[in-house]
């Protein structure tokens, strides 16, 4: 396997289209396009790496996985009243939808769900709060007490709130919101600004791969059930309006960020992260999808087989 990821990692630093880092929030756009890594952690317990694997960057989006699973814990399939569990087909950062829907976004993975998501897991308590719980759960199923936010790119995206700070108030106008906006959206933009590297990402991701237990400690996380719901919400609506092109290239629940990772589910092998910078014109990231395309075609781990 360590060839696999070696090799895949080698075909992507040949690459010259390497898309184009996000500059909407810019403290993202000083990251450096050509960085790449690669992570699988197995359910068997191996771990295996290529490229700068170690590099902590803004998971972003990613983070989206990990708030939905909480916000499962705490109020189960009361969320759905809230939020929608359809692909959108529209931009990650679309408000058109909500208009027509009572103001109820389409699912939890584009900015309007995540930020419900959110709103519903704070249940009036104060963002510090609700982070201090976010992170600890972050760094119980990576197993790393390391993993920290990145206040500078918290800061940047609150800084040029604009357009997200229209979802929320679009939302809270339907209802759909019960706290101050600034402070759901402080505790989202920080959500976002986790940072961590390929290897602390595949290691958090494993619960996902084996039936909602957390690997190596074998603590149930989620139930079999919720593991396998949350996977087909990261295969229907993990990547935005190009979720379908995702799900007929890799074939996986994956969920990317515009900081240049994905998170892949291979269930019952492991969790793989990619990461490199620059992003396609949907917002997902050009090389993290090719890198995991060619992982797929070696490996035949996709769900729907060889
Ligand atoms: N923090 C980003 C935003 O709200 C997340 C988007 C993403 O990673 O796709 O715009």
């Amino acid at each position: 396997m360590q060839d696999v990821l070696n090799e895949i990692a080698r075909a992507m630093a040949a690459e010259t289209e390497r898309g184009k880092v996000a500059d909407y929030i810019p403290e993202l756009a000083h990251v450096d396009p050509q960085k790449f890594a690669i992570s699988l952690a197995t359910v068997e317990g191996a771990r295996y790496s290529a490229g700068c694997a170690t590099t902590p960057f803004s998971i972003q989006s990613i983070s989206k996985v990990f708030t939905l699973t909480i916000a499962l814990g705490k109020m189960g399939d009361a969320l759905w009243s809230n939020v929608g569990r359809e692909p959108s087909g529209d931009p990650f950062n679309s408000i058109v939808q909500l208009e027509h829907e009572g103001g109820k976004p389409r699912n939890p993975f584009i900015n309007a769900g995540a930020i419900a998501v959110v709103d519903a897991i704070m249940m009036g308590h104060e963002p510090k709060e609700t982070l201090a719980e976010l992170l600890s759960f972050v760094r119980y199923i990576a197993d790393d007490d390391s993993i920290c936010f990145d206040h500078t790119v918290a800061a940047s995206e609150m800084a040029h709130r604009d357009r997200n700070a229209s979802l929320a108030h679009f939302m809270k106008a339907f209802g759909r919101l019960r706290h101050d906006v600034d402070k759901v959206l402080g505790t989202y933009f920080h959500q976002c600004a986790i940072a961590m590297s390929c290897q602390q990402l595949a290691h958090a991701g494993l619960f996902l791969a084996s039936d909602g237990v957390n690997q190596p400690s074998n603590i149930r996380v989620v139930s079999p059930q919720r593991a396998r719901r949350i996977n087909s919400l990261m295969m229907m609506c993990g990547h935005y309006d190009a979720s379908g092109e995702f799900a007929f290239r890799v074939g996986l629940p994956g969920k990317s960020g515009v900081g240049g990772g994905i998170l892949a589910i291979a269930p019952g092998q492991g969790a793989i992260a990619v990461w490199s910078p620059g992003l396609d014109e949907y917002g997902n990231s050009l090389l993290g999808t090719k890198a995991l395309e060619m992982f797929v075609q070696r490996t035949g781990w996709s769900v729907f087989g060889h």
